[in-house]
């Protein structure tokens, strides 16, 4: 792979993703699975509802018997039973008669449809009653407020098919079928590795020289918000022995190795070395600022990808590479967070023809249009502005001035992939 060959975001991304195979599938209970990515269609063992059931209190009925009942002339029915939720009826409704009923009983044999207590003398009286009379006030058509037995699905039918995202209403489809195990993509397994003789770890305080190791744990934040699992590995100093090592313990227990540091042209970036030695690089180099030197290749069958060592570049390589990477591997079919186009708040001047990955805030002005502020300083070194950041304001490729009010591309970070609304 020639050294200069450099590849624009979309290009490395393709790259990335054309790797990023679907992890295989895990059983797990119902209620660990939100937000899972369904391995298999799953069946319901029942009709949903189970039977014919009424979806008002009031009394079920034979529309026929209601045709020209009104205020002035209504109809008056013998009721023969109270049918409760839970109740099992007992008689079956004939021509004159009715059937008290409430919400989510099931429908006597007989009737057809129910009418509305709102309808009847029975509303806010104690009439009504089992072996009474009921004087039904209007028509109803047939088939009214009556839920059919499986309305949501059929016994042995499919109830939420594979490929489907697990959201809230998922867990309620889940536990109306009876599922409480199912069959997901597993979690991949990212491994952390920060490179760098002069880390210290978090509870150090940094000596002469040093600094602590902030990345390691940036990145697993994203990766665990990503939906993967993460090990972090310890510090590897900058030596080609200690990061061919920990290359090769990473590469037998995860599915991703994301390094940071050590991919520059320093003296001491040993990971493309260590990668070379072990698998193939496939690109060492994207067009993207902060951020050039992005590393990808494989060892094995693990994924390697080398993140910039600087806090802000190797923040949003991990987002703009790692996360769609991490999400295929979950199932997602939506990988790219949501964007709009917003002004740019103030004018920014690029000094590099690379496309720029900014942190900013996109907010509403008071023409309800999408404004991008950038209010934090943009050095690679600093995470404040990430931390205070809502988006990426993305500048194309070209060299010049990008004036205030030019529309701009924005990627939504606090928003979930969903497949594009915006
Ligand atoms: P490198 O790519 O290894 O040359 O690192 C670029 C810059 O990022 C240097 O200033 C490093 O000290 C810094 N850096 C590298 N790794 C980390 C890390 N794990 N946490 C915080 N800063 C780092
Ligand atoms: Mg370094």
């Amino acid at each position: 792979m020639a050294d200069e060959q450099q590849l624009s975001y979309e290009e490395a991304l393709e790259k990335v993703l054309s790797f990023g195979e679907r992890m295989p599938a895990e059983e797990i209970d119902f209620m660990d699975s939100l937000g899972r990515v369904l391995a298999e269609d799953v069946l319901s063992d029942i009709d949903v509802a189970p039977f014919d059931n009424s979806a008002m209190d009031g009394f079920a009925v034979i529309a026929s018997d209601l045709e020209g009942a009104s205020e002035e002339n209504p109809v008056t029915l013998d009721v023969i039973e109270l049918i409760a939720a839970g109740d099992a009826p007992v008689q079956a409704v004939k021509s004159g008669q009715a059937a008290r009923i409430m919400t989510g009983a099931a429908m006597p044999e007989g009737a057809d449809s129910v009418v509305k207590l709102e309808f009847t003398n029975a509303y806010k009286t104690d009439l009504g009653q089992a072996g009474q009379t009921v004087q039904i006030m209007a028509p109803v058509e047939k088939g009214a407020n009556v839920r059919y037995a499986g309305e949501e699905v059929k016994a042995g039918g499919v109830v939420v098919p594979a490929g489907e995202e697990i959201g809230v209403a998922t867990i309620g489809l889940f536990a109306a079928t009876g599922n409480t195990k199912v069959k997901v993509y597993r979690r991949p397994v990212v491994g952390i590795v920060a490179t760098g003789s002069e880390l210290v770890d978090v509870d150090e305080k940094p000596g002469p020289g040093q600094i602590r190791n902030s990345n390691s744990y940036a990145n697993a934040a994203q990766a665990m918000s990503a939906g993967a699992d993460v090990i972090i590995y310890p510090v590897v100093e900058d030596t080609y022995e200690a990061t061919l090592e920990v290359f090769k313990e990473a590469s037998e227990e995860c599915d991703l190795i994301v390094t940071s540091g050590g991919v520059s042209v320093g003296d001491f970036d040993f990971v493309r070395p260590a990668l070379e030695t072990l698998g193939e690089v496939e690109f060492a180099k994207v067009n993207m600022r902060p951020g050039n030197p992005q590393t990808m290749g494989h060892i094995g069958k693990a994924i390697l990808f080398g993140l910039p060592g600087n806090p802000s570049s190797c923040y949003v390589g991990f987002e703009a590479f790692l996360r769609p990477l991490i999400r295929k591997m979950l199932g997602y079919k939506d990988l790219a967070r949501p964007i709009v186009k917003a002004k740019l708040a103030v004018g920014q001047s690029k000094r590099q023809p690379r496309r720029y990955f900014l942190r900013g805030n996109v907010v509403k002005d008071e023409q309800g249009e999408y404004v991008a502020n950038l209010d934090y300083s943009q050095s690679s070194a600093l995470l404040t502005a990430a931390h205070y950041a809502n988006a990426f304001i993305i500048l194309p490729e070209g060299v010049g001035y990008v004036e205030k009010d030019t529309l701009v591309d924005c990627w939504l970070l606090d928003v979930e992939e969903s497949g594009g609304i915006f």
